[in-house]
């Protein structure tokens, strides 16, 4: 066992982020103690991690979850920290990121079926499928994370999600300390849901996820945007679809940008609320007039929250202390330079009370909370 102290410093971070920690390996398991999490995140709050384990393969994978069991120590599974809201103190367990890599390729009849590793970063993953002319995730450019983040809260925009595509997901069962492969049945997927976050809960770590795509295929334009981009090109190319969303998501600051101070998010801070039919209809007669609202399976209506946030009294641009509401897009709550989570949560507070006083409407939040 090595065991010492190093000064870290994180590139692109403020220089309070540098600090000691104490580093140690474990045959061959890179641990660090007191590790800042806020740099690991894309809204860049809350504190550190008692140990980080940032690994390589499956077996220390393994071996990190061995090392947590035998010290009675929590573990958490960190991607790439786009859907997360760490708490101020931190988080007193190891929190362990996939770092597997890699991207394997074969055919089977019309599809190209993409074998891609957990830790790989989902927007440059995108951008592989495209530039092998291969359809079925182009709507899905711009998304920060990585690739084992994906399948968790089935990752969607302008009309895809990645259940449309998966084929196969593979996972560590930290129950049985065994590897699983699930079929996209067995993964469960709904809105914004799968097995891992609703009834198999932090169970299963994500090693790789297999897509099938098509070559050749033709881009989505299923979303009213795209539609109306496209309106006079009635061929577009995958790689002009995916430009079109990353310039929309430009436009609205939720892309990953250097310097913009609305990209300090976590995407989407709240689901669209999903109520039954009877419900929309109590509601429509309550305000005189439906709201505006899109299909969502039998008998279900999808409300924009973005809608129901800005009726409840919240423009864009609203602050709250250090924190607020982004001044293109209601639905994400940024961090404005020296953010808390207490302050992030007292907004989501304010947002949820005002949305139910005027609605009857709860809405539910989307990233994940750690250390709270
Ligand atoms: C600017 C911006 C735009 C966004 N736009 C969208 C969007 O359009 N659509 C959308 O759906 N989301 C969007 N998001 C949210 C986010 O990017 C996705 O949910 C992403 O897939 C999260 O992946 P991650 O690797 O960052 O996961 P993290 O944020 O690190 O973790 C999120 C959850 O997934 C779990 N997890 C992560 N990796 C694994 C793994 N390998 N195995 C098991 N569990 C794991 C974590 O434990 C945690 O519970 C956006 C976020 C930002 C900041």
């Amino acid at each position: 066992m090595y065991r010492g102290l190093a000064l870290v410093v994180y590139r692109n971070a403020p220089l309070w982020f540098s600090l000691t920690v104490t580093m140690t390996s474990i045959s061959g398991l890179p641990l660090e103690e007191n590790h800042p999490l806020a740099p690991l995140t894309t809204l860049g709050i809350g504190g550190p991690a008692r140990w980080f384990a940032r690994v390589g393969t499956e077996s220390q994978l393994v071996e990190a979850f061995t090392w947590a069991e035998e010290r009675g120590l929590r573990v958490f599974v960190l991607g790439g920290g786009s859907n997360l809201v760490v708490s101020d103190r931190g988080f007193d367990g190891l929190v362990v990121q996939p770092d597997l890599r890699g991207v394997t390729r074969t055919f089977q009849d019309d599809l190209c079926l993409f074998h891609a590793a957990a830790g790989e970063p989902w927007d440059a993953f995108v951008a592989q499928a495209i530039a092998l002319d291969c359809a079925g995730i182009e709507c899905l450019a711009g998304i920060p994370g990585t690739v084992g983040g994906t399948p968790v809260q089935n990752v969607g925009a302008y009309g895809q999600e990645v259940a449309e595509t998966i084929l196969r997901v593979r996972a560590f069962d930290r129950n049985s300390l065994r590897f699983h492969e699930f079929t996209a049945a067995e993964c469960q997927f709904a809105y914004r849901q799968s097995l891992f976050n609703s009834t198999a809960r932090d169970r299963f770590v994500v090693t790789a996820v297999e897509f099938a795509l098509t070559p050749g295929g033709a881009p989505t334009l299923r979303y009213a945007d795209l539609q109306r981009a496209f309106a006079d090109q009635p061929s577009p190319s995958l790689a002009q679809v995916a430009d079109k969303v990353r310039a929309i998501r430009h436009s609205k600051g939720m892309l990953l940008v250097p310097n913009d101070p609305d990209a300090r998010s976590a995407g989407s801070f709240f689901r669209n609320p999903v109520v039954s039919a009877a419900e929309f209809a109590a509601l429509a007669g309550k305000l005189g007039t439906p709201p505006p609202s899109y299909p969502a399976g039998e008998l279900q209506v999808k409300l924009p929250a973005a809608w129901l946030i800005e009726q409840a009294g919240f423009a864009r641009g609203f602050r709250l202390g250090n924190v607020g509401i982004s001044s293109r897009h209601t639905l994400a709550l940024i961090n404005c330079g020296s953010g808390t989570a207490a302050e992030l949560l007292a907004l989501r507070d304010q947002i949820t009370a005002a949305v139910f006083a005027r609605f009857g409407i709860p809405l539910e939040m989307e990233p994940v909370l750690l250390g709270f």
